[in-house]
């Protein structure tokens, strides 16, 4: 054990003594580990918890299920939110067909999950 000497009084204490047990007197400034004293402020943004802030998520394969069986009446559509079109959709039968085949091919090449 390392020794080191009072100095106030000469006494001969360790050397990571902060108090003189003999004299009581501080020797050195108590240290605050900064990296440990200081809780970490971790700032989460929520923003972005849904990859696209005030977006609908739509998963790419109910889309595409929807697309093929209800795809002729907007199935897929109102899934997306997008209840005009699925009205559309409806009363044209998907678009005559073309559209519930075009859907089909672009919800097929999204990512799953995609926005809308
Ligand atoms: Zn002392």
């Amino acid at each position: 054990m390392e020794t080191k000497f009072c100095e106030f009084c000469g006494n001969k204490i360790a050397t990571d003594a902060v108090l003189c047990p003999k004299c009581g007197k501080q020797l050195e400034e108590l240290k605050t580990d900064s990296s440990n004293s200081n809780p970490q402020v971790i700032i989460n943004n929520n923003n972005t918890i849904n990859g696209a802030y005030g977006r609908k998520q739509c998963d790419k394969w109910v889309a595409l299920l929807l697309c093929i069986f209800l795809g002729v009446l907007g199935g897929h559509k109102f899934y997306e939110g997008k209840t005009g079109m699925g009205v559309l959709y409806l009363f044209t039968l998907g678009l005559f067909g073309i559209g519930v085949i075009v859907d089909f091919i672009v919800i097929l090449f999204k990512p799953n999950p995609y926005y809308v």
